[in-house]
């Protein structure tokens, strides 16, 4: 079996497709985190550079601050939230769609539509189970990879122009790849398959500055992010009989820390730190719902409780979704409780 289960056959087939595209828009989830810029970014920046393609990429919201620098000077950037005519327009006049880093269009929220009406050809490269594939004239997915990163690097590795060589993937894209897997591993804490390290350890040779890529993810944050991820612990945290932990960050905290986008990335592992956690939940409060952010221990199921419990779904131990009011609980004062049923539902 081939790595990744990266077939010749498909490696064949999406560098016909590439070869055929002049106009490419590449893609991925709503509140796009450091994989989904990584991985979209590296490619843009391949087939503009090797391939002189028309590429952009084309998201269905802007990137948080802290994760913005992912996304080089040299790869042209539109966002649905601000620019929805731009993307759209964009979208219609593209003869090839690639999606990374998303299992279907439906994560791709408010762009959905405009792609599925599309009738360019469509390929993925993504890491999540339960992928669409019908939609896809070729598709790469595989749970077993550390990210969309990781299995895009490996598909570009078997591309004729990079030969297996990632000294011949433009800068950019080397740094972007090694950013997006990095991220997605949380610096290689979870995971991490013996490819993820070849792969550091090749874009490392190729050139690729990791202390600069470390520093720009992990010390370039506000000062307000590090007061409001204490405040959570100390003052927020629950942890139930069955040993599950959440924290319901309220808009009031939210926004009296002055909380930007982004800027409580990480505090959803923390908890998980404790012995008798077995998984760990962050609820943030937005105008009608939650967002939520789901993190288990092996053997436990992240992925299980937010199909179950939140809409939502994601790899086994990290998942995300939603909890809306009137529909799921009455308000969001009612979050606590709704929490302690869905410890005993699905730890107990
Ligand atoms: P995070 O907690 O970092 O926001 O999300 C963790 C993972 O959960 C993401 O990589 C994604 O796979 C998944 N995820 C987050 N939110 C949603 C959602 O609303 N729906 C689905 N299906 N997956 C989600
Ligand atoms: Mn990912």
């Amino acid at each position: 079996m081939a790595l990744y289960g990266i077939e010749t056959e498909s490696i064949r087939a999406f560098d016909a497709l590439l070869e055929s595209g002049r106009t490419v828009t590449v893609t991925a989830h709503t509140h796009p985190d450091g994989d989904a810029l990584g991985s979209v970014s590296a490619l843009v920046a391949y087939l503009r550079e090797r391939r002189g393609k028309d590429a952009a990429a084309v998201l269905p919201d802007s990137p948080a601050a802290t994760v913005r620098f992912i996304v080089p000077d040299s790869v042209p950037l539109l966002c649905h939230d601000t620019d929805p005519e731009a993307c759209l327009a964009r979208i219609a006049a593209s003869d090839l769609v690639i999606l990374l880093d998303a299992n279907g269009f439906s994560r791709t929220e408010g762009l959905q539509e405009a792609f599925e009406a599309s009738p360019a050809p469509k390929a993925l490269i993504d890491h999540h189970v339960g992928p669409d594939t019908d939609r896809f004239r070729v598709a790469f997915s595989t749970p077993d990879v550390s990210s969309a990163s990781e299995l895009l690097y490996y598909v570009l590795l078997e591309l004729p122009d990079i030969g297996g060589d990632a000294r011949r993937l433009p800068a950019d894209a080397a740094r972007a790849l090694l950013t997006g897997m990095t991220t997605d591993t949380n610096n290689f804490a979870n995971s991490v398959y013996p490819g993820t390290f070849r792969m550091a350890a090749e874009l490392l040779a190729a050139g690729v500055d990791r202390d600069a890529v470390l520093a720009d993810l992990y010390n370039r944050y506000r000062e307000n992010r590090v007061r409001v991820m204490g405040y959570l612990q100390y003052e927020k945290l629950r942890i139930t009989p069955e040993g599950l932990a959440f924290i319901v960050a309220t808009r009031d905290i939210l926004e009296r820390f002055d909380v930007d986008e982004g800027e409580t990335e990480g505090l959803v592992n923390i908890p998980l730190s404790i012995d008798r956690v077995k998984m760990s939940i962050l609820l943030k409060e937005e105008k009608d719902h939650f967002r939520v952010s789901i993190r288990s221990k092996k053997g436990f199921s992240a992925r299980a409780c937010a199909m179950a419990h939140f809409h939502g779904g994601g790899h086994e131990n990290a998942s995300g979704g939603k909890l809306w009011w009137p529909a799921d609980i009455p308000g969001p004062e009612a979050a606590d409780a709704y929490l302690e049923q869905v410890s005993r539902a699905c730890l107990s």
